[in-house]
């Protein structure tokens, strides 16, 4: 008997039809003898329901009381999960973060795990109940209740699958796993049947969201084994390992979107060094310079700094991450570069050739990228692909 550990996000549980479909498969899986522990997200949409009422209080809301509105969506997927199973004859019981023992550090919207305390969960496991623990949620130490960033239950799940010594922790989505590129957005994306922890570390944090980045680091810290599959579909998914048997030039494109360059003028040097600290820098001069950050930190930055700060325009940043990439950033900026796309900057570093462009050209810079770097399911069976091991 194995323990096996799964999540599954906000399009797997966007309905009462999907909940039912969820029950399903996590009957089977009990059904093949195993123990099963389920971390669960908002149901589809919810979560950034919860965020627009906030916001028409204000652009900027007070964190903690963020945290305790954001994580009401989770509350909601794991009762009605709870309930779907016990209709269907099988013992489940649902606990929020806090009672599941998670405990995380006090940083509001952006929690890390720091703890769990596993007592509640094993005592319902040894009874024979599926556990099902709300995800994205944490408690920090005097009791606050905390969130862990935008996709964070899959940090939750990796978490819990740490801490309870699981066999797999198995991320059901909305795609079968982990592919070249945003299939959504790409086309002739490939699905990938292993990846190595340090290459999905390098796409998630470039902004492929199929993983939180958290959670791929939480997994490559304690040697989780983790595989990301549809809960649509049957298949083998994607294996997040330590050696994938095949290693790639390229292994995938990420694309960060909707990032705002911001003209900051009149700061403080104290100030504009914590800035740099954080952000991509892309212009200097004297009293005034320009950074590249997310839209939510430019609204705080707003807050704070008043007219010393504006947007200027709307960017996007593309990575091409795999082993041999570094030599490809000048090829890339010329493919780029001959299609009349501008480059506001690029960045080389291990494992990674990063471009910034205009919002407006990401996706005519994305199909370029991938149709000219990655390798798609048309050039791999032309046995073109480049195998470096
Ligand atoms: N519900 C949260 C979000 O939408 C957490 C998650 O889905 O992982 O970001
Ligand atoms: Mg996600």
């Amino acid at each position: 008997m194995a323990l096996i550990v799964q999540k599954y996000g906000g399009t797997s549980v966007g309905s009462i039809e999907r909940i039912q479909s969820v029950s399903e498969r996590i009957i089977s899986t009990q059904q093949q003898g195993h123990n099963v522990v389920v971390a669960v997200s908002a149901m589809a949409g919810e979560t950034n329901r919860l965020m627009n009422l906030a916001n028409q209080i204000s652009e900027v809301p007070e964190p903690r009381e963020l945290d305790m509105l954001l994580s009401a969506g989770e509350q909601v997927s794991i009762a009605l999960l709870a309930m779907s199973l016990t209709q269907k004859g099988i013992k489940a019981i649902s606990l929020t973060a806090d009672q599941a023992g998670i405990q995380t550090n006090a940083v509001f919207n952006d929690a890390t795990i720091e703890y769990i305390e596993t007592d509640l969960i094993t005592k319902w496991l040894n009874k024979g109940y599926v556990v099902i623990v709300a995800g994205f949620q944490g408690r920090d130490r005097i009791g606050n209740i905390t969130t862990l960033g935008r996709g964070g239950s899959d940090t939750t799940a990796v978490a819990l699958a740490a801490a309870l010594n699981a066999d797999e922790c198995q991320i059901f989505t909305d795609v079968d796993g982990v592919y070249s590129s945003d299939p959504r957005f790409v086309s002739n994306t490939r699905r990938l049947k292993e990846v190595s922890f340090s290459d999905m570390h390098v796409l998630a944090k470039s902004g492929a969201k199929v993983l939180q980045e958290h959670s791929v680091t939480h997994a490559w810290n304690s040697s989780v084994t983790l595989r990301v599959l549809s809960s649509f579909d049957d298949g083998e998914g994607t294996l997040i390992c330590e050696n994938p048997k095949e290693v790639l030039a390229v292994t995938g494109l990420a694309l960060k979107q909707d990032l705002f360059l911001v003209e900051c003028e009149g700061i403080s040097a104290k100030e504009q060094r914590e800035l740099y600290k954080q952000y991509k820098v892309l212009d200097e001069r004297c009293d005034c310079f320009q950074i590249v950050v997310p839209k939510a930190t430019f609204l705080q930055l707003k807050l704070a700094f008043n007219t010393k700060i504006r947007n200027i325009s709307s960017l996007s940043i593309l990575t091409l991450v795999g082993d041999n990439v570094e030599g490809m950033a000048e090829s890339a900026c010329n493919q780029l570069m001959a299609n009349s796309i501008d480059i506001y900057q690029y960045d080389i570093e291990p494992k990674s050739v990063s471009v910034i462009v205009n919002q407006a050209d990401l996706q005519r810079a994305a199909e370029i990228l991938h149709k000219t770097f990655v390798i798609t399911e048309q050039s791999q069976d032309n046995n073109l692909m480049i195998a470096v091991s």
